[in-house]
């Protein structure tokens, strides 16, 4: 089988040929139809994220955002077969740690997350490995396709856990900060519960897209006081906060602007320049009761609720992908990332 591997930081891909993967006793095997280029294996590329151990040893196969098909399973595997069309959460759970038996796989104490793990290869090939797969792999509900999939992941099911783990009511006032995969994705969802979403960026295009997915208001970050539009906006701040880009900047305008009570939602993790600090005014959030909340990709068992609303056509994941793309046109993507030239997701849905 093919793959596209990561050899050095920040040096090209490179397409290798492989033994197509046997499966263990609980493993299944999935042949991908669709895998997403995202910012995490990017920075994955870069050699980012050492400080919260996502630097993986090279080479390394990145690719964590799947649909495709099972076309082999361990002697172990119960609930799946052949010709199964399936997706997995970016974090693989254990399935038996405490977090993994209170339903919260996302938090695992033997997570690891597929091309950001070392030895732990992911979908950009012909083939991937699903460890415990009667735990990890989700089912496809019958008008979801693979390509709908890859869309989900991470960045839109991670946009949807960070609205749930906001608690967004009905016509609250949700502001995303960062418009880009996961901003986009939390506006549809947003949207989609009812809120009144604020977004916010430094890129007209992009805020032009958020109002396409819903956004009643848009700020730009580059031209504008963020936290004084917001507060004028809202009429005393926002309701719900949601960092989707994960700066200092972003991290304190969202942080700054929310209403007393509200809630800020931490998604996007932090670069280099950050290195994973950044000061909060702690006496303001404590007086105004403002929660600080992190929020990370998706439960496994939270799918049921993200696939129904994509099933229903409440949500769809597939307006936001830019283009597909072949195994290899990723070095093309990545270099577009180190521009900031993407405005949605690149889906690599040829493997030959
Ligand atoms: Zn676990
Ligand atoms: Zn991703």
């Amino acid at each position: 089988m093919r793959a596209a591997r990561i050899i050095n930081h920040k040096q090209p891909l490179e397409i290798q040929n492989f033994a197509t993967p046997e499966p263990g006793p609980n493993d299944a095997i999935i042949r991908l139809e669709a895998c997403g280029v995202c910012r995490s294996d990017w920075h994955a590329w870069q050699g980012d994220w050492s400080w919260i151990g996502l630097s993986p040893e090279l080479p390394i196969t990145p690719g964590h955002e799947i649909g495709g098909v099972v076309v082999e399973v361990g002697k172990d595997v119960k609930s799946f077969q052949r010709e199964d069309r399936v997706t997995t959460p970016f974090h693989s759970g254990c399935g038996r740690c405490e977090y993994c038996l209170k339903g919260r796989p996302n938090l695992c104490e033997n997570l690891r997350i597929y091309g950001l793990a070392t030895g732990f290869d992911g979908g950009y090939a012909e083939y991937m490995v699903i460890p415990n797969a009667d735990f990890n792999l989700i089912r496809l509900p019958e008008n979801v396709d693979s390509l709908s999939a890859a869309a989900l992941g991470c960045r839109y099911m991670t946009g949807y856990n960070g609205i749930v783990r906001g608690n967004v009511k009905p016509g609250d006032w949700v502001t995303i900060h960062g418009a880009g995969g996961v901003g986009l994705s939390a506006i549809q969802v947003a949207n989609a519960v009812g809120a009144q979403v604020i977004a916010v960026d430094i890129n007209d295009e992009k805020l032009e897209l958020a109002k396409e997915e819903g956004a009643v208001e848009t700020v730009n970050a580059k031209t504008e006081n963020v936290v004084e539009a917001i507060q004028e906006i809202t009429k005393g701040g926002t309701h719900v906060g949601i960092d989707a880009l994960g700066i200092k900047d972003t991290v304190l305008n969202s942080v700054m602007s929310i209403r007393k009570g509200g809630r800020h939602v931490q998604v996007g993790l932090t670069t280099t320049e950050e290195a994973g600090f950044v000061s909060l005014p702690v006496d303001l959030m404590t007086a105004s009761e403002v929660e600080f909340i992190g929020s990370l990709g998706n439960p496994h068992p939270n799918y049921h609720g993200l696939l129904s609303l994509v099933s229903s056509g409440k949500l769809n994941p597939k307006r936001l992908i830019e283009r597909e793309v072949r195994l290899t046109d990723v070095n093309d993507v990545f270099n577009n990332m180190t521009e900031y030239q993407t405005k949605g997701f690149n889906i690599i849905t040829d493997f030959k």
